[in-house]
């Protein structure tokens, strides 16, 4: 199967979920992960009419910046962040989906405020709570949103998240229904309905993320393939 068939078959499966859902799949984003898939994989997905790429490595993403793999969808970034990387970043990228600290929340807003510029980022929320992981533990997910609206140069657009590795088929369903629930109430009393990207699902659980509220997946194996790790 090609790229752009992939695309295909999942953009079907999405809409069989949203309309279960009693959603309208037009208002559901497909973000293709892109890591360890070459500029060519990204130019095939962006022809294929992904509606964004999300890369998790800078350097990586640099590399492939130059090679003009994103040109005509957005960029988004979606891995982990290491404040003294964020330089590289700002600017450079339409959403930062993976903002999980106020430490970095506050270097990002510091480097746009120098680029003159605001950034568009997704607050990330550790949902399982899981030390490997980073993001807003839940309990604080509603006080971090409300000290992030005092950055001037950050603009919270929604929530992100990772939930743990799935033991069961559905097992993430109620992680997902508890960042939608989130969702709801933090756009609705802190950002006056402006949220419009809950970012959540990628290959094994898009359709679950979906019945519970996502309006952004993230997939990557599903559309480039597996990824080849021992490169
Ligand atoms: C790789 C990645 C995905 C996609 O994972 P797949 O299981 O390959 O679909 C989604 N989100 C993030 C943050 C990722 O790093």
């Amino acid at each position: 199967m090609s790229i752009a068939e992939n695309i295909q078959s999942i953009r079907e499966r999405m809409a069989r979920a949203a309309e279960a859902a009693g959603r309208d799949p037009r208002e559901i984003l497909l973000v293709g992960a892109s890591k360890m898939n070459d500029a060519a994989a990204c130019r095939a997905a962006v022809a294929a009419g992904i509606d964004a790429l999300g890369e998790n490595r800078v350097q990586e993403m640099t590399a492939k910046l130059a090679e003009d793999a994103y040109t005509g969808a957005p960029l988004h970034f979606i891995g982990h962040l290491q404040r003294n990387k964020v330089r590289q970043v700002v600017g450079k990228v339409d959403l930062i989906q993976s903002v999980g600290s106020m430490e970095l929340l506050s270097e990002i807003d510091k480097q746009a405020e120098k680029l003159g510029i605001v950034q568009d980022i997704l607050l990330e929320v550790n949902i399982g709570g899981e030390e490997s992981k980073s993001g807003f533990p839940p309990e604080e997910m509603y006080e971090s949103a409300e000290k992030a609206r005092t950055f001037p140069h950050v603009r919270v657009r929604g929530l992100m998240t990772i939930p743990p590795i799935e033991e069961e088929p559905h097992g993430n369903l109620h992680y997902f229904a508890k960042v939608a629930q989130l969702y709801v109430d933090i756009s609705r009393n802190l950002y006056d309905n402006s949220f419009v990207y809950l970012s959540m699902g990628m290959s094994d659980d898009f359709e679950d993320a979906i019945a519970a509220g996502a309006t952004m997946v993230r997939v990557g194996s599903a559309i480039f393939g597996h990824r080849q790790y021992q490169q």
